[in-house]
């Protein structure tokens, strides 16, 4: 329901948390974080509000310059800490809105191979699938690619990688999604009113866009993967 991801060289968790505050008015019944910690992916998530979230980092805090979180209003699976993003399999942390249509056939040619999923959720097939392909030697953006050109539904995605602390990937086909530019910082948005204390300067992806988001900028690539200009925008309503 709700999607952030921060890439910094400050402790990311706590502005995830923020960005996620001002994404509840969209409702939801769960929501989790993950960061990468000395390059491992390390996360929380809790049932309920947000407090809940909070309460548990303020017990077990989660270091990480670099990390996704989610808002989850269920569609395919209950509304468990279990099930609630960012799902994990292998190297990869995938945070999710919407429904992957064909999840089922996916899930059970993964299975088929010898994957185990640990949700009923239509997302933790693309983190089973992305995963696969890492194991299959290719590289994290070749894996996205790869994973992307296989799911039908309504996405925006983030992934993190283990071992890979200079991008986050986002994807968009259907719900919005949106990078925020910031200095030395950027951002990743389901929403721009989530981004707003952080930053004021906007790109939308366009349906079918996918983007390789670092440091220091964000590289756009329409459904073809090709490498596209999309425009930055001041948001208005910022900080
Ligand atoms: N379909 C996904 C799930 O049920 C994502 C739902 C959402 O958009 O929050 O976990």
């Amino acid at each position: 329901c709700g999607i952030v991801g921060i890439i910094s060289s400050a402790d990311v968790a706590p502005r995830l948390i923020d960005a996620l505050k001002r994404l509840e008015y969209r409702g939801y019944d769960s929501a989790g974080v993950a960061t990468l910690r000395d390059g491992h992916i390390e996360r929380r998530r809790a049932e309920g509000k947000l407090g809940n979230l909070e309460r548990r980092l303020e017990g077990d805090p989660l270091p990480g310059q670099i990390g996704i979180a989610h808002t989850r209003w269920a569609t395919h699976g209950a509304p468990t800490e279990n099930n609630a993003h960012p799902h994990t399999a292998g190297d990869v942390a995938v945070v999710h809105n919407g429904i992957i249509e064909n999840f089922a056939t996916l899930r059970e040619e993964l299975e088929a191979a010898g994957a185990q999923f640990q949700t009923e959720t239509d997302t933790e097939v693309v983190a089973q699938l992305v995963s696969r392909y890492l194991a299959d030697g290719m590289a994290p953006r070749e894996a996205a690619r790869a994973a992307l050109a296989r799911l039908e539904g309504a996405y925006a995605l983030a992934l993190l990688f283990a071992g890979d602390e200079e991008m986050i990937i986002g994807a968009r086909h259907g719900p919005p999604l949106a990078v925020g530019h910031g200095n030395g910082e950027m951002f990743l948005g389901s929403d721009s009113i989530a981004l707003a204390p952080f930053t004021d300067e906007i790109t939308y992806l366009e349906d079918g866009d996918w983007t390789v988001v670092t440091r220091s900028g964000a590289e756009f690539y329409d459904g073809e993967g090709q490498p596209v200009t999309r425009s930055r925008k001041i948001s208005r309503g910022a900080a």
